[in-house]
């Protein structure tokens, strides 16, 4: 049973204000592992003035100063890997090679933010102006519970690569991966009050961070409903915002793409991060004229799909966070089923053999339309709906014809084809014939995925102002 009753600010681990305790759950066992004393708005309100206190020096180090700072952190993080690991499967399900990689791309990203900003230029020349682009100031980062090390490290080593100080807001959800990554940090030696850390509720701390007159930026990753809510709290002041929020991905399976490839990757996207991704590749188009083949060959996939045991190799599903996100999707793969589609794989309850647990069956519908509720809704659970279309047209229609547009997948044996397509798709990132991540690109989405980019230089710049300086030499 793990207590975490401190926060961190000012470069120390303190007590919080706030008196809430709160469970943290195995949701593999059901099992009460530990409990947090969560911060509340006085809380953030000390970290705000800590980070503000510390701005004005922090933000005149430079460049070389704060690479060395993010490879300090990054080494630190790598320190903890194994005890970040552990506590990722312990505290979120996620299976074992999954939570390997989770546990290493916490370090990685404070790497690559330390790559970017050694190859970056604070001053450029527009015509006759000098540009410099300047720090916004203090930085509030909020965060999801589906990756909650790595939404951590890549939102603070954007935000102190380019000199902003930094409060913290992680999901309540993942107390004890958020200790083991703050002790980390600290390791690190940054200077008091750089970055500040309180896991508080989000109606607490997040909105006296979105509210906050001393908060220059919000970076947010989480559900498009809580994201118009920073949104509209931000106008006040007019924050400037990065939300990184839900998809409801197409997958467009073209109809020369070999279907031995095509129905794994359309798994595998499927189903990343136990279907708790925002990136999922939820609705996989699929020609009517082979709709049948590629039917036959998913359910013959999945039956060999384990969903259960974290810590089994063969597990590539872990169970959903906690017991309402489970509720959530059985009530997704109800509403499927009443709205008339057809179950090819799963459905409702725990898989065979699984009596606690917040488990789900590897779920497929076909026969979706594109206006069901399952293809409209981000389940952010292991369901799927295969979409029939009647032509490469069609499927673009479909693949844009939603509010969100985080990211899309094309698969076809022709790549000139899959480009042209890939072209036409609406989304911040489109994968061809690949599920691989590149660092250096941007992330994020258009239309209600989301405002703003993260990673790489765009990233970087989500946290500079640009002042242009005329007449000066
Ligand atoms: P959520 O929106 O409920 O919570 C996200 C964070 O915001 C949490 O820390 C929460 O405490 C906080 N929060 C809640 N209410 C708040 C408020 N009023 N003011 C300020 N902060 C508040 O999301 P979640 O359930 O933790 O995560 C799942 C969602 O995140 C999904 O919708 C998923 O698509 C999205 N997500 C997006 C990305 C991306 O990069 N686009 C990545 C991962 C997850």
């Amino acid at each position: 049973m793990q207590i975490i009753d401190k926060i961190y600010i000012d470069g120390a681990f303190v007590t919080p204000h706030g008196d809430e305790l709160f469970d943290l759950v195995n949701p593999s066992t059901e099992q009460v592992i530990g409990r947090v004393r969560l911060a509340d708005a006085e809380d953030a309100r000390a970290a705000i003035a800590a980070a503000k206190r510390a701005f004005p020096a922090f933000s005149r180090t430079g460049k070389a100063e704060r690479v060395a700072m993010l490879r300090r952190m990054h080494a630190a993080v790598v320190a903890k890997e194994d005890e970040l690991f552990e506590a990722i499967v312990e505290e979120y399900g996620a299976p074992v090679s999954r939570g390997r990689w989770m546990a290493s791309h916490a370090s990685d990203v404070l790497l690559q933010m330390a790559n970017t900003l050694e190859n970056y230029s604070f001053v450029r020349r527009a015509g006759s102006a000098e540009v410099v682009m300047q720090p916004l100031g203090v930085a509030g980062l909020i965060t999801p519970w589906n990756s909650n090390a790595g939404f951590i490290c890549g939102k603070l080593a954007a935000a102190l690569a380019a000199g902003c100080t930094a409060v913290i807001k992680p999901s309540e959800m993942s107390a004890i991966q958020t200790r083991v990554i703050t002790e980390a940090l600290h390791e690190a030696g940054l200077p008091a009050g750089v970055f500040n850390i309180v896991t508080g509720r989000g109606e607490t701390v997040g909105a006296e961070i979105s509210s906050h007159p001393d908060i220059a930026k919000i970076s947010f990753t989480g559900s498009t409903a809580v994201g118009k809510t920073i949104l509209r709290t931000a106008a006040d002041t007019l924050k400037r915002v990065t939300l990184e929020l839900g998809g409801k991905s197409p997958m467009i399976v073209l109809d020369d793409a070999n279907f031995d490839e095509a129905v794994p990757l359309a798994l595998q996207a499927g189903f990343m991060n136990s279907g708790q991704a925002c990136i999922a590749g939820t609705r996989i188009l699929v020609p009517q004229a082979r709709l049948a083949e590629f039917e036959q060959k998913m359910a013959d996939a999945v039956a060999d799909i384990q969903s259960g045991d974290p810590r089994d190799p063969h597990t590539s599903i872990g169970p959903m966070v906690n017991q309402k996100q489970w509720e959530r999707v059985q009530r997704c793969i109800r509403i499927g089923v009443d709205e008339g589609a057809r179950l090819i794989a799963g459905g409702e309850g725990r898989p065979d053999g699984a009596k606690a647990g917040w488990f789900v069956r590897p779920t497929v519908f076909s026969d979706v339309r594109n206006d069901m509720t399952i293809a409209r809704e981000e389940i952010f659970g292991p369901v799927l709906s295969i979409i029939a279309y009647r032509d490469t047209e069609d499927a673009i229609r479909i693949a844009n014809d939603t509010p969100y547009g985080l990211q899309a997948y094309v698969c076809s044996s022709d790549a000139t084809r899959a480009s042209a397509v890939a072209s036409q798709i609406e989304a911040g990132r489109v994968l061809v014939n690949t599920l691989a991540h590149e660092p250096a690109a941007p992330f994020g989405g258009f239309k209600q995925s989301g405002i703003g980019r993260e990673y790489g230089t765009f990233g970087l710049e989500a946290f500079l102002e640009p002042k242009s300086l005329l007449g000066s030499v």
